[in-house]
């Protein structure tokens, strides 16, 4: 037999024991046996080099080092579900995509959310490309060499399928592995894992894949994304990937009504504890994919989706004392500390207790011993107190009067939940806190960098605000604690290549109150400028996109300080991204200002995507639902009936993809 034919007969033979042992279940070879042929595999492949596959078996035993994981933008973004906790949450859903849809006759998919780290997997002409995390759901960092380590994904596709996808899935690490990984940390006196879920996303940036393939990590597959029209149903992609070899759990099915759906969430609320991995809920998404389509994605999940949460675990435990911390804004929080209790499967210490109202709503005094919950949250949070086992001299909370950090007077503006300390620029935690969030990653994203560094460069007196990390220097850094040359090098190079940072992400870096992502994205195409923005009336201010007074007044308060106007034009100084760059404006107008699409059908020369960012590039607004408001439907193959008839009796233009696109040239 020739070599080449040798090798890959023995690959397609370890690749079916690796698929019949980690997807089946069900293994079909002794260890030995298979170390043997992986063994000669690896020989053969060492003395012929010209055969060697990036997706050979034998690349997945790790042992390469990634120092940095590389960045990488999804190119599908990666969304996040919303959540309901009941019935009515689930009818309230149903409700809202049969408007859409303009149809009642659904049918849904169940499946179990399983908890762990997301991860999306790219194949080409089915091969195994790369791995991407879920990041910040625009970007993730690239774990390719990690998850090859991972034996239940599939390198190679086993059958036919579609050829050029994204699979979704959940690193998972099952319940059992994780306790055994605990046992061997116990016997080597190392500290414990905390739970699978962190433990699992922890393990996918470890610099090692050697480690990493020591982890007994699963991979659970739960959407494919292609544009590929090849299936009709989410479930029929589903059924498929898993004949073409990817671990696809069979829990799924199918429900024609909510209360089916319902049957579904009871028997694995109550079943849930048997199964080898953790659950905090169900997802149910709508199973046609044109209609999923249709629905399309709010700014944050999809409406074709949502998640539904299985009640917390929830414990009773003493609340000792009642602190309270400042946030990067001054924001006051109280927090209670509670006498170290277990709650599903974590060490509760602390628990947030909100805000003022809160506290009085509950009547939560020290001493107290109160009924902790904890949900998909890090931070459990208190629910009830036990009034028969309060103490005899107990007396109401008193809430805190000054900072705690500055002793300055608190204050609270009507309408506000929460207290804040008004020493904006004299407050230690809200002088580090707004540098932290400057530097965080959805932000100016800066290398070398990290939170404490912030905080001991502020201690040392060599910042005092983010304008001030610009005149930092190598030599200023170096005798600092912990700090290497090497070190103070990278956070210098780091701090020089935020300067190309796109505008809209520095506006959200400024840290505005109530300036969050998606409203930073929304000025910066409005305003165009930080001078546009800082010049502005309130007037002006709220005929922006979804500005409403709170934003445009917080947005009057910023700029109307002189600090603030000082920073800015330090800022601008250093030669910051303080306005849109010509490379972005050059794709926009104004053409379709004031008016309003809704998108429905398939496409052909543009994705779905494209054509609703055509229409937002050019100023024009995309909405999910006909109304007397909608001007135009972009409408292509296959729109649904219904949608088709309101449009008609709205007298609303129909223009098809062409149309749309004579329309922007
Ligand atoms: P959340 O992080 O709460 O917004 O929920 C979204 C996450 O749920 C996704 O990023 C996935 O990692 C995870 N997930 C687990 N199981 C599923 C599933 N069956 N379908 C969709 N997402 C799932
Ligand atoms: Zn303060």
């Amino acid at each position: 037999m020739k070599v080449a034919e040798k090798i890959k007969e023995l690959r397609e033979q370890l690749n079916n024991h690796n698929y019949n042992y980690y997807v089946l279940d069900n293994a079909t070879i002794s260890d030995f046996d298979f170390d043997r042929t992986l063994k000669e595999l690896e020989k053969l492949e060492k003395e012929n080099p010209v055969f060697f596959d990036s997706n050979s078996p034998t690349q997945r035993v790790g042992g390469t080092v990634t120092k940095n994981f590389n960045t990488i933008i999804h190119k599908n973004r990666m969304y996040s579900l919303d959540n309901s906790y009941s019935k009515e949450d689930l009818f309230d859903w149903e409700k809202r995509v049969e408007k859409v849809l303009g149809t009642s006759e659904l049918e849904f998919t169940c499946e179990l959310k399983f908890d762990g780290a997301s991860i999306n997997l790219t194949y080409e002409n089915g091969q195994f490309i790369k791995a991407v995390t879920r990041g910040d759901g625009f970007q993730g960092d690239e774990v390719t060499n990690n998850i090859k380590t991972i034996r239940s994904i599939p390198l190679i596709i086993k059958e036919e399928f579609v050829s050029n996808f994204e699979m979704r899935g959940e690193i998972v690490l099952p319940i059992d592995g994780f306790i055994k990984m605990n046992e061997e940390r116990i016997l080597n006196g190392e500290e414990v894992y905390r739970n699978p879920r962190n433990t699992a996303s922890g393990s996918l940036k470890l610099q090692d894949s050697g480690e990493v393939a020591k982890r007994p990590l699963d991979c659970l597959l739960y959407q494919v994304v292609t544009e590929e029209r090849k299936y009709k149903t989410h479930f029929e992609s589903l059924e498929n990937a898993r004949k073409a070899g990817f671990k696809v759990p069979k829990t799924i099915t199918l429900a024609k009504s909510i209360d089916a759906v319902f049957d579904f969430v009871n028997y694995w609320d109550a079943k849930r504890h048997d199964l080898p991995y953790e659950t905090d809920g169900i997802v149910i998404k709508v199973n046609n994919l044109q209609q999923q389509e249709e629905l399309g994605y709010t700014a944050k999940a999809p409406r074709w989706a949502i998640a539904y949460k299985f009640k917390a675990a929830q414990v009773s435990t003493i609340l000792n004392e009642i602190t309270y911390q400042v946030g990067r804004t001054g924001a006051i929080t109280p927090v209670a500390n509670l006498d170290p209790v277990q709650l599903a499967g974590t060490t509760v210490k602390r628990a947030s207790l909100h805000n003022a109202d809160q506290i009085e709503r509950l009547d939560i005094r020290e001493k107290d011993t109160v009924f902790v919950e904890k949900g998909g949250e890090i931070i459990p949070k208190i629910i009830a107190v036990d009034h028969t086992k309060r103490p005899e001299n107990s007396a109401p909370t008193m809430y805190a009067t000054k900072c705690p950090e500055c002793d300055t007077v608190l204050v609270r503006t009507e309408g506000d939940a929460k207290h804040y300390c008004p020493n904006e620029f004299g407050c230690a935690p809200q002088i580090t806190g707004r540098i932290q969030h400057y530097i965080s990653r959805k932000a100016m994203d800066i290398d070398g960098l990290g939170g404490e560094t912030v905080d001991l460069l502020r201690k040392e007196g060599l910042i005092q605000n983010y304008a001030d990390l610009y005149d930092l220097n190598v030599a200023q850094i170096i005798p600092l604690e912990r700090m290497a040359e090497k070190s103070a090098q990278n956070m210098i190079a780091g701090i020089e290549k935020s300067k190309e940072i796109p505008f809209e992400k520095v506006l959200f870096a400024l840290g505005i109150r109530f300036v969050g992502e998606t409203v930073a994205k929304k000025l910066a195409k409005y305003f165009k400028s930080i001078d546009r923005i800082m010049t502005a009336t309130f007037e002006e201010l709220i005929k922006a996109d979804e500005i409403g007074d709170r934003i445009a007044q917080s947005i009057l308060d910023f700029s109307s300080d002189l600090g603030n106007i000082q920073l800015i034009n330090r800022l601008k100084s250093y030669g910051l991204q303080l306005e849109v760059s010509a490379a972005v404006l050059e794709n926009q107008t104004e053409i379709l200002q004031g008016q309003i699409f809704v998108v429905s059908g398939v496409f052909y020369q543009m994705s779905r995507n494209e054509l609703k960012k055509a229409i937002e590039d050019n100023g024009g607004k995309v909405s999910s639902s006909i109304s007397k408001k909608t001007n135009f439907i972009v409408a292509g193959d296959n729109m649904g009936p219904s949608k088709l008839t309101k449009a008609q009796d709205l007298g609303i233009s129909i223009i098809s993809e062409q149309d749309f696109i004579y329309k922007i040239s």
